[in-house]
């Protein structure tokens, strides 16, 4: 028996989960219940990443304390997990008494080993909010790719880890304002030391238990790039702050009064906070066969320990996470498991910016959690791919494979096994036993995929198997059988055959369908289904349960429903009077294009021909953000104009006069989003100075047809946000 200690990412306690965070769980899920069903013991835990500035924040922001703003986020995973038949051990927070003393020891015992170091830094302080600024809260362009909008810490784009001061024309997300340096005492981590290097060198390199590299090659080839020394023959490797200053919600350090450590140091951490809470309960101890001490199991070499995570924080779970538990005397970890991004119909979602699946309201529209499983065990191999959603193909396969060819088989052979004898299975057919020994054969190889992460092909051998099944059915078509009087003998026989094959495919399939898979063992009277039973048979007179329909089609309505935006424009405008003559002042409607000369005979849609190419550069310099229309109010003295007070994320509101009162109330308007741009010269009229611009379209002619409609992003989008 193998003994496993396997964790998923811990999820930053700042939001609700997100298809992403779904798609890792059950991507572990499935390989933690192979491994169970395999008769290992598996410890599966996780964590609320509860410390840092973004939570402190926002805690402060809701009025709360980061501890009540954390059990609150906490206190809603329960329904996603269970719903989607995530099988954690133990959920816990790195602000639990446990990760606070691990934190402290692990940071004392790498200060004994010479790792740590003071220095003063110069860091990045906010003048207007008078606090020095959280990696989080600095953006701007990445020092080694160049993207724009990166935070202060990590590209999204090109992957790399930086200190905040190394960030290119970076701005204060709190405030818009550039933040000046400010020197204060920083704990760094050696990593640049030479001890460090070799290990690290040495170890990413390294070879798992199984023979395989520990890292996949994907992983491999980027960690190389991290390592490149440069000219001066200075490692890549740099040193890592991991200290913050207060006021700071974390773990105070050891010695150092003020001081905290940073958020990812103690992040990695929680997962052994979280095995320790699982393992010091006393339950645990007395009902979980094998469990043992936590220290012991950390300790013992022959324990494996996988972490699950996304390639966007593969830095500290190759580099910092193995040193830190090295240095600090600890075991590593056998293996990281790096996944992709999860994409919707080719778009793609980043973590801090919302996905297009809402994993609550999938489950609220009644949609079976298993189809998800199943489709995204379809489509996950080992490698670091990003997955897409795509409706279509979701429909079509569950549809397809899951129902159509899988259940099928049970649907077809248990109405004759009841009906005609007595729910009692009988003899397996001669040209049966062929099928079945071919399906127990194929264990092996399966099992191996499943070891691997490589679902998506598990999945194809399996429906490759379900297909040979269907194929039997059809070659001896019971239902001629069943009309025939002296092919009894063989109808059961045809029948046994079926359920006996629909068992080992069960069984193949559990890991992925575990609750459709326990209505199948009712179904069929058996216990647990595990993998060592592909050696047995239900066998001649086993008798087995009433078959009850077992899992549902897509409905492409459900589909719809799970991508209708719950928030649209119900205010339709009313048309334009017509006898409005002047073209409305609506938001400063920019003045419509002229026609071009000798272009008079373009298409002209909308009224107007499309205006003359400009380059990127020249786009580049509109700046249109996602605004929120915090208040409105009719002006006095004018019948066309909306004062609309706009937020758009710099923590004051900007006043904009738009000419849309004609289509418009104030109170349809409150609380929507819409688009602006928010970098036009402020522009000072009748009724006060307009610092921007709504945008809005209309028909170049109002007249032959009137309307004004404002602007409205999808769902998803927050205000600040830039449209590119
Ligand atoms: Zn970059």
């Amino acid at each position: 028996m193998r003994r496993l200690f396997v964790t998923t990412a811990l999820p930053y306690a700042n939001g609700k989960f997100h298809i992403g965070h779904i798609m890792e769980y059950i991507q572990a899920d499935i390989w933690v219940r192979f491994q169970r069903m395999q008769g290992n013991l598996v410890h599966f835990v996780c964590a609320d990443d509860a410390h840092g500035a973004p939570i402190m924040i926002a805690a402060e922001k809701a009025g709360i304390t980061p501890q009540e703003f954390v059990a609150n986020i906490s206190s809603g995973r329960k329904p996603y997990l269970d719903g989607f038949h995530i099988s954690f051990d133990n959920w816990h927070s790195t602000d639990g008494a446990e990760n606070h003393a691990l934190a402290k020891q692990i940071y004392l015992q790498l200060q004994a080993a010479g790792l740590i170091e003071v220095r003063e830094i110069e860091q990045f302080f906010d003048p207007e909010k008078g606090m020095f600024l959280p990696d989080r809260f600095i953006k701007g362009e990445c020092p080694s790719c160049g993207a724009k909008d990166q935070y202060g810490d990590s590209c999204e784009s090109c992957g790399a880890v930086y200190s905040p001061t190394e960030v290119k024309n970076p701005y204060s997300a709190l405030s818009g304002s550039t933040p000046i340096l400010k020197k204060s005492d920083h704990y760094f981590f050696k990593l640049s030391d030479p001890r460090c290097v070799s290990f690290l060198s040495e170890w990413t390199q390294g070879l798992s238990a199984d023979g395989r590299t520990r890292l996949q090659p994907e992983v491999l080839n980027k960690i190389k790039e991290w390592f490149v020394t440069d000219e001066s023959g200075k490692s890549g490797l740099g040193d890592w702050d991991i200290s913050r200053d207060a006021p700071y919600f974390g773990i105070e350090i050891p010695n150092a009064p003020g001081k905290y450590f940073y958020v990812w140091l103690d992040a990695p951490i929680g997962y052994l906070a979280s095995l320790k809470n699982y393992l010091d309960k006393e339950e645990i101890q007395q009902s979980v066969p094998g469990a043992v001490a936590f220290e012991s199991f950390l300790a013992d070499p022959s324990v494996e320990q996988y972490h699950f995570i996304g390639k966007d924080i593969t830095y500290f779970h190759t580099l910092f996470w193995p040193a830190m538990l090295h240095f600090s005397g600890r075991k590593t970890p056998s293996s990281i498991f790096v996944h992709g991004f999860i994409t919707v119909s080719g778009e793609k979602m980043s973590k801090s910016r919302g996905t297009g699946i809402d994993p609550l309201k999938y489950l609220s529209l009644g949609m079976n959690p298993e189809w998800l499983r199943y489709y995204l065990a379809a489509k996950l191999s080992a490698r670091v791919e990003d997955v897409d959603f795509n409706p279509q193909d979701f429909m079509l396969r569950v549809n397809s494979d899951l129902v159509g060819k899988y259940i099928n088989i049970a649907s077809r052979a248990a109405n004759f096994i009841h009906k005609q004898f007595n729910a009692q299975l009988g003899h397996v057919m001669p040209n049966g036993e062929q099928l079945l020994q071919q399906l127990q054969a194929a264990a092996p190889s399966i099992s191996r995929l499943y070891e691997e992460r490589e679902f998506a092909k598990a999945l194809r051998d399996i429906m490759a198997l379900a297909d040979q099944v269907n194929e039997f059915v059809d070659q001896n078509k019971p239902w001629e059988l069943a009309k025939k009087e002296d092919a009894i003998v063989e109808l059961h026989a045809v029948c046994t055959t079926c359920l006996e094959a629909f068992r080992y495919l069960s069984i193949y399939l559990k890991p992925v369908l575990p609750a459709l898979c326990a209505q199948v063992e009712t179904f069929l009277k058996c216990p647990p289904l595990v993998f060592a039973d592909v050696n047995t048979r239900l066998g001649a007179g086993h008798v087995i349960n009433d078959y009850k329909h077992l899992i549902q089609r897509v409905d492409e309505k459900m589909l719809d429903k799970l991508f209708e935006l719950p928030e649209t424009l119900e205010s339709k405008p009313t048309p334009m009077e017509k006898s409005q003559k002047s073209k409305p002042a609506s938001a400063q409607v920019a003045p419509s294009q002229q026609p071009i000369e000798g272009e008079e005979n373009l298409p002209s849609p909308g009224g107007e021909p499309i205006a003359s190419t400009i380059g990127i550069e020249e786009f580049s310099k509109i700046d249109l953000r996602i605004a929120q229309i915090i208040s409105c109010e009719t002006v006095e003295g004018s019948t066309k104009l909306l004062r609309l007070m706009l937020d758009v994320g710099e923590g004051r509101t900007r006043q904009v006069f738009s000419g849309i009162a004609s289509v418009y109330k104030p109170e349809d308007l409150v609380g929507k989003l819409t688009v602006m741009v928010a970098n036009l010269a402020p522009r000072k009229m009748k009724f006060g100075v307009s610092e921007g611009m709504v945008l809005a379209a209309s028909q170049a002619d109002e007249k032959s047809e009137p309307g004004i409609y404002i602007l409205h992003p999808w769902n998803g989008a927050k205000p600040g946000m830039r449209i590119h």
